[in-house]
């Protein structure tokens, strides 16, 4: 039934069906990676490009290895339409214990009444938010995305803003921090029947009660999505939204550092709603090897020692904003309260775009991207800014030294850019520094 062609790719082909199949087991070499050098190949250059250049984007993080261990394990072959105990498929008792198990971490490590730890992703878990608690045509209130909403927050292009009528608030004109009166003001003329919290591009703290307060005004769903700060909220660093918001939403894998998905806690009176919205209202089966992985990242979370690391990651977001701004660089809101910074390239040369930099400054192996700025006057593909983000580089093991590093090697690039063989010497640079600061230990 397969077999390897001379490249050493597997093949099937009608006739092989009726072959005999070789036997099914992991000492079989055409079931390895190694039998298949394409892929080897790009895992092994991935695994190179991580290990040698700085990973600054913002919604990125190292897994553990353990996180890595579940999430490539046979819990991959298994299929468990439901929830625990209520399962429409055989065969589930270790994958409902496994379910349990991150549904009951998590609710520990957040406060809440309920969670629902099956969306695929952050994207999923906002959409099934949304067909839980509104219907199509409802008027909603998110952060403008040019001011650091998300795309599930209504945008034209997602979704939300087909299905949805999003109406949103922003920020300040001077200090550049979400301007609560506005949404205020906003939330009593438009009535929505769910206010949205959260951003992927605000550096920082999110206030979770000015939302709830307005959320009572006007008899509105409060929900919070903290896909980015989930982690400094695990670790203490931010306030937890479990207690003032209806439904928060959260992707595992930013600050919280666990498996690629998303998840959605509420209050006990919402949890039928949530769960028959995420199944089966948006998705089929779980991904129970990742489930079961987000038990393993809720369990790592739950360790004390991740309140440090949180606060190493906003220790470490703070000196590199100082360092980068006394390099020329403007902050939005001039700083960060969080693992992130907006980057106003601007001051530091006026005729540089957030793309041109992204591109240049990759090839150095300072890897980020490019990003909006508050009323950007360049379109959302060319931009005016970069975000950057440090809870890669401090799972790491990097501190403030590094972050002066880092945004010297920015600046140089950036400077250089024009001069391919002087950006080159620069990453050579960049990846004796990661050589120092191995994630993993092999
Ligand atoms: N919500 C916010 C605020 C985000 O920043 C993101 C992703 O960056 C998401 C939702 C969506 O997460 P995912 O990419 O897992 O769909």
């Amino acid at each position: 039934a397969r077999k390897s062609t001379s490249q050493g790719m597997l093949c099937f082909s009608s006739r092989d069906n009726h072959e005999r199949r070789p036997p099914m087991t992991s000492s079989n070499s055409i079931w390895t990676v190694g039998a298949d050098p394409q892929i080897e190949q790009l895992i092994r250059q991935e695994k190179e490009r991580q290990m040698t250049s700085l990973q600054l984007i913002a919604s990125e993080n190292f897994a553990s290895p353990a996180v890595m261990e579940a999430t490539g394990s046979v819990f991959t072959n298994k299929y468990s339409e439901g929830y625990p105990r209520r399962r429409y498929y055989g065969g589930n008792a270790h994958v409902d214990v496994a379910e349990q198990l991150a549904i009951d971490r998590v609710k520990q490590l957040f406060g809440a009444e309920h969670a629902n730890v099956q969306p695929h992703s952050g994207s999923q878990a906002n959409a099934a938010v949304y067909m839980a608690l509104l219907d199509v045509g409802d008027t909603v209130m998110g952060m403008s995305l040019d001011h650091g909403g998300h795309l599930t927050h209504g945008s034209p292009v997602n979704a939300s803003g087909r299905f949805y009528n999003f109406v949103s608030y922003g920020l300040t004109e001077g200090d550049e921090r979400i301007d609560y009166e506005e949404m205020r003001s906003i939330a009593l003329a438009e009535r929505p029947k769910l206010i949205v919290a959260g951003a992927t591009a605000y550096p920082r703290r999110i206030d979770p009660e000015p939302f709830r307060k307005v959320c009572d005004e006007i008899g509105a769903y409060f929900m919070f999505d903290a896909a980015h700060i989930a982690g400094l909220i695990a670790g203490g660093q931010h306030p937890n939204p479990v207690p003032s918001a209806d439904v928060v939403t959260f992707t595992t894998h930013k600050t919280l550092r666990g498996p690629r998905g998303g998840c959605i806690l509420s209050t006990e009176s919402l949890a039928k709603k949530i769960d028959s919205a995420v199944f089966p209202g948006n998705q089929g089966g779980p991904l129970d090897h990742v489930v079961l992985a987000k038990a393993v990242g809720f369990r790592e979370a739950l360790d004390p020692g991740f309140a440090d690391y949180a606060k190493r990651i906003v220790d470490n977001a703070s000196a590199l904003a100082d360092a980068l701004a006394n390099q020329g660089f403007r902050l939005v809101s001039g700083g960060t309260d969080n693992h992130l910074l907006l980057v106003d390239l601007r001051s530091f040369d006026d005729d540089l775009t957030g793309k041109e930099a992204q591109e240049v400054l990759d090839l150095g192996g300072v890897t980020l991207n490019r990003n909006t700025i508050p009323d950007d006057p360049r379109s959302p593909f060319v931009t005016s800014g970069v975000r950057m983000g440090v809870a890669s580089v401090t799972t790491q093991g990097m501190s403030s030294k590094e972050m002066g590093q880092i945004a010297e090697f920015t600046a140089r690039i950036l400077r250089q850019r024009d001069d391919d063989s002087a950006v080159k010497a620069i990453a050579t640079e960049v990846a004796d520094l990661c050589a120092k600061f191995p994630p993993y230990s092999d």
